[in-house]
């Protein structure tokens, strides 16, 4: 199995993951603010395990993440709980991450994106996916109004502002700090991934 190291900054357009053990703390902080980071948990033990939106916004019966509930796996298992939220609160599980055909679109060819970068992290951490499964969005400020319709919003999150989780299973935790000059206020900037686990004290 790959390790990693388990505190990291992921440089803006880059990726990065950390592997926690059941029990750990892992926060991840918009170093500069105004940054999405689209995020991924993956069971160490089944890489076919992982976090998956639209079997979390089923159990939940939430569009979006919640305070003190967890987020759950394509196999109905809680793999992270949302413990802490130092932001305005705003983040997504709607949207799928951005790619190379979608900066094509714009005219912008050869752009980084948080596809590519997906991928690029999992090969880290010694996973392979044929598919990306579907990111949760932190940071990026994309309500919905109640004719179903998103509200595209600047990323509010401001220097320093972290969420943190529980590991409820061993996992990878991946992150990529998303690539769009449009949602993140003009360019890719930096966060920091790490996993914030209790010291062992020898006596
Ligand atoms: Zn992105």
């Amino acid at each position: 199995m790959a390790r990693a190291a388990n505190d990291v900054v992921i440089p803006g357009y880059g990726h990065g993951f950390v592997t926690a053990r059941k029990g750990d703390r892992v926060r991840l902080t918009d170093l500069e603010g105004n940054q999405v980071g689209d995020l991924w948990a993956i069971s160490v033990d089944d890489h076919d395990e992982y976090l998956s939106t639209a079997t979390t916004r089923m159990l939940s019966g939430r569009v979006f993440p919640r305070l003190g509930e967890p987020f759950y796996t394509t196999r109905d298992r809680p793999i992270l709980t949302f413990l802490a939220d130092t932001s305005p609160g705003y983040h997504d599980m709607m949207f799928a991450s951005c790619c190379d055909a979608l900066y094509r679109r714009r005219g912008k060819a050869n752009h980084p994106n948080c596809r590519d970068n997906y991928f690029a992290a999992i090969e880290g951490a010694g996973v392979r996916h044929a598919n990306i499964p579907d990111p949760v969005n932190i940071f990026q400020n994309t309500p919905a109004r109640p004719d179903g319709s998103f509200i595209y919003g600047v990323t509010m999150s401001a220097p320093g502002d972290h969420v943190t989780f529980r590991a409820e299973m061993p996992c990878f935790v991946v992150v990529t700090a998303c690539s769009s000059e449009r949602i993140n206020a003009g360019a890719s900037t930096p966060m920091r991934l790490q996993v914030l686990r209790a010291a062992t004290r020898r006596r």
